[in-house]
């Protein structure tokens, strides 16, 4: 799943979209509350994407390649932040 703010992207593979190990632990570290863990699912907070801080929390708490932060404004080679190698 995704979801596009004004600037920023969040982008969930579907993998762990219902991983509720997953949901939680992306509720945990976001800092600006950018995921909700909805019943065991993972959830994307649309009113709060464009508050991240490009942290990489969640990026680093999740299997590589599952989440990626897309950087809307730039279309450089830093625009999406993942841990998949072929992206980031
Ligand atoms: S990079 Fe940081 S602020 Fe942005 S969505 Fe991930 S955990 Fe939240």
């Amino acid at each position: 799943m995704r979801s596009d703010a004004i600037f920023i992207g969040i982008e969930v593979s579907d993998e762990i979209a219902g991983d509720a190990a997953a949901a939680a632990r992306l509720e945990e570290v976001c800092p600006v509350d950018i995921y909700a863990d909805a019943g065991g699912r993972v959830q994307i907070v649309d009113t709060n994407i464009d508050e991240c801080v490009l942290c990489r929390l969640c990026i680093d708490a999740t299997p590589p390649g599952t989440v990626k932060v897309h950087k809307l404004y730039d279309s450089g080679p830093d625009a999406v932040l993942s841990s998949d190698p072929a992206v980031a």
